[in-house]
């Protein structure tokens, strides 16, 4: 599994990097940021989808 954050329809509300701190920052204008490189260790997939499901923009993407 590997995250993306679609940077034109992320507003920043950080709701990805509170339900899931080891995946996803912030930059200085407060957008997220995916924190790992490549593939997320399995133990850290719920989160993801949990995350996905919070983004109010839908902003999100996962590639299986
Ligand atoms: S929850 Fe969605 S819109 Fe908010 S910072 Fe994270 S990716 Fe961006």
């Amino acid at each position: 599994m590997r995250v993306k954050v679609d940077a034109d329809s992320c507003q920043g509300q950080q709701m990805c990097s509170i339900a899931a701190p080891e995946i996803f920052g912030s930059d200085e204008l407060g957008h997220a940021t995916v924190l790992i490189d490549g593939d997320l260790p399995t133990e850290l997939h719920a989160k993801a989808r949990r995350a996905q499901a919070n983004c109010p923009e839908d902003a999100i993407i996962i590639e299986e």
